[in-house]
């Protein structure tokens, strides 16, 4: 009995100084240099993207996950200045300030790419909707979907709603 004891007293001790501290990771990483393009398709199993992305990260672009909206990342999102949105995976350009726009749904958005061919589109039935999800064409991660004539006063109409967590900010050097 003793030993059982002793045993559950340092199961417990363990679970309390073993409990996760979860460090703060930014919800959008900001690079201070643009990343290097990928000259051709990106194919990595699944363990290696699990090892070289954030969970957050992972959840999003491997697993097709949808960050909370309004959250850290949307918030963080809106204060950007000018700058490019690269693929958290891949590195390849994808969206630009210059199409961004605020449709107050809570995700990052923006009426166009900044390079047509970065990304691909392809229908998406799950969760009983039909939708057109949004993937980068380099490493085909999932970066959110695109909805067409809502009413937007854009360009196209069409908005481009996108998880932060999938994207790399990157400042334009000149501000
Ligand atoms: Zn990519």
């Amino acid at each position: 009995m003793l030993f059982v004891g002793l045993g559950l007293l340092g199961g417990l001790c363990t679970l309390v100084t073993c409990s996760p501290r979860n460090p703060k990771k930014p919800a959008m990483e900001t690079l201070t240099q643009l990343p290097d393009e990928p000259t051709g398709k990106i194919v990595k199993s699944e363990a290696e993207w699990k090892q070289q992305l954030s969970p957050e990260a992972y959840h999003i672009l491997r697993e097709a996950g949808t960050e909370s909206p309004n959250g850290e990342v949307y918030q963080t999102f809106k204060h950007q200045g000018k700058g490019t949105y690269h693929c958290a995976g891949c590195g390849t350009l994808l969206f630009s300030s210059d199409q961004k726009f605020d449709s107050g749904c809570g995700w990052p958005s923006f009426f166009d790419p900044a390079m047509a061919d970065h990304v691909i589109t392809q229908i998406d039935t799950s969760g009983g909707k039909s939708r057109i999800e949004v993937i980068c064409a380099v490493c085909a991660g999932h970066l959110g979907h695109v909805f067409e004539g809502e009413g937007f006063h854009t360009p196209t109409d069409k908005r481009y709603c996108i998880n932060g967590g999938g994207l790399k900010f990157v400042p334009n050097q000149d501000g």
